[in-house]
């Protein structure tokens, strides 16, 4: 239940990040973040953690975390005013990222794939003592991850387009066209436009 996904907008009420319902509490509870709720007339308010209670004690579903003394009801939506203020976290080792970092595309014959016929590729194989890092791993597709096999780069002749290094961006989230009834909360479809072909979190 901590684990699901919360919408951040930043003070413009623009989305820009995914984070964890856990985060969005520590948020919250610090003062950065006030959750966002819908009433049933479709209109949003605000609020901290104390009215947030009060809104949770009145809530009765199974979408709530317990606290030693309180009940919270899980956010989907939470505002962070200052949010280009906060520092940066370290963008999480994962599939997902390595794709986004190197944009899905093959690092070595460098077209774009679908998520189908993409791989993950150790640069050093790993038997060669090539760790899974971001340094060393990188976004290919399944016929030159096949092709490169076990061999280093100038054993292969294959070297990756770009150098790969731990990304500097917040990690990004991608909604594409027609997927609005994907989003877990149906609150998210009032900020993520789904007319807009994509959505990207800022860098
Ligand atoms: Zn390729």
């Amino acid at each position: 239940m901590l684990d699901q996904q919360v919408l951040v907008l930043n003070r413009l009420w623009q989305p820009v990040n995914l984070c964890s319902v856990r985060r969005a509490f520590s948020l919250m509870f610090l003062g950065h973040a006030q959750i966002v709720h819908t009433d049933p007339d479709r209109l949003y308010d605000t609020h901290d953690a104390e009215s947030w209670l009060e809104i949770s004690l009145k809530h009765e579903g199974p979408d709530v975390v317990h606290t030693v003394n309180h009940r919270f009801r899980i956010p989907a939506v939470i505002v962070v005013p200052r949010y280009d203020q906060l520092p940066r976290q370290e963008v999480k080792f994962s599939r997902q990222n390595v794709y986004q970092r190197d944009d899905h595309t093959c690092q070595y014959c460098g077209v774009r794939h679908d998520l189908k016929q993409l791989n993950l590729d150790h640069v050093v194989p790993r038997h060669r003592g090539g760790k899974t890092t971001w340094e060393n791993v990188v976004c290919s597709c399944i016929s030159c991850n096949t092709r490169k096999a076990h061999k280093l780069p100038a054993e292969a002749n294959m070297f990756p387009l770009k150098e790969p290094r731990i990304p500097r961006w917040r990690p990004m989230f991608t909604m594409v066209n027609g997927n609005a009834d994907l989003f877990p909360h149906e609150s998210w479809n009032h900020f993520l436009n789904p007319s807009s072909s994509k959505v990207k979190v800022s860098r």
